[in-house]
């Protein structure tokens, strides 16, 4: 079994690891998740993918996750005949319309005409390019551009403060939440999202078609930041999208904002995921930046569960070498000790399920007592394990679930490692037995350690956890 705790990696699919042999030797270096992003290639493309990731997870003998990120009303620059070098104070056309045609931009937003004023700024590739607004027809966009660069077909464009009027869920989306029903996909991210309301839309939606999967916010416009006390109560996890948060607050305000992500989220007991950019140069460049090693490390330090790669595994040229950076910067946190461990925020003692957490926080207690090597979790829906992995333990906790997708749902979780296994009779001592054979065997556990166990005793379905047992390890 392949080994996976401490902080996961999420790594975008895309042309550069398009192959059972690439994803292979992702899963291989440490991702645990792989992103589809519905924005880019098509919906038989994804599915292929999907295929591929489990077809090789299974191989592994793993539990890689996917998440399937839905595109919502984001604004992207349409087709290109080839990539167009726009100079500073060129003036430049933008239009509604598939295709590039008399060197007009064509843009995918019907509104784009209609909803900018003179002198507003419009935002190319993640805020790479800069243009200014000098009219509109209502048909035609007359542009000065503020900050040249190369733009590519199909890159994203940002009008801050603009697009109130854009539905934030999109009929491209729910086809795609009735495709991800279909595909079995384990967590879904929603982009753009504003109020608790647009989760409800789409739990709504899959309601409709008769399925749930876990819904993933990710916070990049300001409303949402306002908003966040209710997202959060909805949502079941969080994504700090730092490309386009970047943009709609500006640059110099996603460090905060990460940092209070990261610690609500917590605090909520919500997964999370920080995004964009962590190591960029390694789209072209074998090295990263010193920056973005640093920053790696900030978002673990800071208590993320996932970070993720977007361009740089989609379509970098280093795709292995990134997610093995991240894992190797992640291990030399451990190795120099420097990650707060054992530690759950003083806000939750507020938490709404006192018993489960009463729990979690005596297990957790023990671990700073007693040279305890894992805590093992019998699990049914993965509320136990996910709330531990909260606290950050010192040790891995395997997950013990009966069911594969709450084994791929949990391998999201920072410190959990997800193990199948099928505990038909009730915690006794006979199934304990069961499960010590399972620890000397699979999990690389000896003969002498310490490990706790957990789960229900006797075994009602919806009980949360009520037993803990100090047990240690014989052959
Ligand atoms: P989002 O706002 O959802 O992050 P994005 O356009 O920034 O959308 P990413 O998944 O973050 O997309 O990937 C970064 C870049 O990599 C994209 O802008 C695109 O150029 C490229 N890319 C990603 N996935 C694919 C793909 N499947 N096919 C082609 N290009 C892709
Ligand atoms: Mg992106
Ligand atoms: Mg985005």
């Amino acid at each position: 079994m392949l080994k996976s705790s401490g902080v996961k990696i999420v790594a975008t699919l895309g042309p550069a690891i398009n192959t059972e042999e690439k994803i292979e030797e992702l899963i291989k270096s440490g991702a645990s998740m792989f992103r589809v992003n519905s924005s880019h290639s098509t919906p038989e493309e994804h599915k292929k993918s999907i295929d591929m990731v489990r077809a090789v997870a299974k191989k592994l003998d793993t539990h890689s996750a996917v998440l399937l990120d839905l595109q919502g009303p984001k604004i992207r620059v349409g087709e290109l005949e080839a990539p167009i070098e726009i100079k500073e104070n060129e003036i430049i056309l933008l239009q509604h319309a598939d295709k590039q045609s008399d060197g007009i931009i064509p843009v995918d937003y019907e509104g784009i005409a209609k909803d900018v004023n003179a002198n507003d700024k419009i935002y190319l590739d993640d805020g790479k390019l800069e243009l200014k607004v000098i009219s509109t027809d209502g048909t035609t966009v007359k542009a000065k551009v503020i900050r040249g660069g190369l733009l590519k077909p199909r890159k994203g464009l940002n009008l801050p403060g603009r697009t109130a009027s854009l539905s934030a869920i999109t009929s491209k989306d729910i086809e795609y939440i009735k495709r991800a029903l279909e595909w079995n996909v384990d967590y879904i991210a929603l982009s753009f999202v504003r109020t608790g309301e647009d989760i409800l839309k789409a739990k709504h939606a899959m309601e409709m078609y008769g399925g749930y999967i876990p819904i993933i916010a990710k916070i990049e416009k300001p409303e949402a930041l306002d908003n966040f006390d209710d997202i959060i109560k909805l949502a079941d996890g969080v994504m700090v999208a730092r490309g386009d948060l970047g943009i709609e607050i500006s640059a110099e305000k996603v460090p905060a904002v990460q940092k209070r992500l990261i610690k609500e989220s917590n605090i909520h007991n919500k997964v999370i995921i920080v995004a964009t950019q962590m190591l960029e140069t390694m789209i072209e460049q074998p090295i990263p930046t010193r920056a973005e090693t640093s920053d790696v490390a900030n978002a673990i330090l800071d208590g993320a569960d996932a970070i993720m790669l977007s361009g740089e595994t989609s379509v970098g040229k280093y795709p292995v070498e990134a997610v093995k950076m991240m894992t190797k910067i992640s291990e030399n946190l451990e190795e120099n000790g420097i990650i707060r461990h054992n530690y759950y925020s003083r806000k939750m003692e507020k938490f709404d399920n006192h018993e489960a957490f009463a729990m979690c926080q005596a297990m957790i207690s023990m671990l700073e007592n007693l040279p305890i090597k894992a805590i093992i979790a019998y699990t049914t829906n993965g509320y136990t394990p996910a709330l531990l992995s909260k606290a950050k333990p010192s040790v891995p906790i395997y997950a013990l679930c009966k069911q594969t997708s709450v084994c791929r749902q949990l391998n999201l979780c920072r410190d959990v490692i997800p193990v199948h296994y099928d505990w038909l009779q009730e915690i006794s001592k006979q199934s304990i037995a069961e499960v010590n054979k399972l620890i000397l065997k699979q999990l690389g556990l000896k003969n002498g350690d310490k490990v706790i166990l957990t789960g229900v005793v006797p075994y009602i379905p919806g009980q949360t956890t009520n037993f803990i047992k100090l047990h240690t390890v014989s052959e």
